[in-house]
């Protein structure tokens, strides 16, 4: 799996780099959830070069993608979502025991382990 994200990145992570995501990435469990914002600390990337390496995971079929909503105004997780660029819908929240309607800056983007069916 190594070489198929070398394809994809090339000369833009260096072999140090390549050798950490890797070492990351296979300690991951079907419970671990990361964002990019969480490895672009991790891996010491700028945050829209640990986007793109996640999204080039999913690409290849290691890591998928999804979003969570989060109450806007208490934080609750409220539900997960198929991964959509213009979501919005109205939900019950517990915390505030109310409906809310959430949109796309609600939802947290989420990246896990395809696990093997
Ligand atoms: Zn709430």
């Amino acid at each position: 799996m190594i070489e198929l994200l070398k394809e994809r990145m090339g000369e833009r992570l260096n072999s140090q780099q390549y050798d950490k995501i890797f070492s990351d990435i296979s300690a991951f469990t079907r419970n671990t959830a990361v964002t990019a914002s969480r490895v672009s600390i991790w891996w010491e990337l700028e945050y829209s070069l640990a986007e793109e390496v996640l999204n080039a995971l999913v690409d290849v079929g290691i890591l998928q993608k999804y979003q969570v909503v989060r109450c806007p105004k208490c934080s609750l997780l409220l539900k997960k979502v198929e991964y959509t660029k213009d979501y919005k819908e109205e939900l019950y929240c517990y915390g505030c025991d109310t409906d809310i309607e959430v949109d796309i800056s609600d939802v947290d983007v989420i990246y896990s382990l395809v696990m093997a069916t």
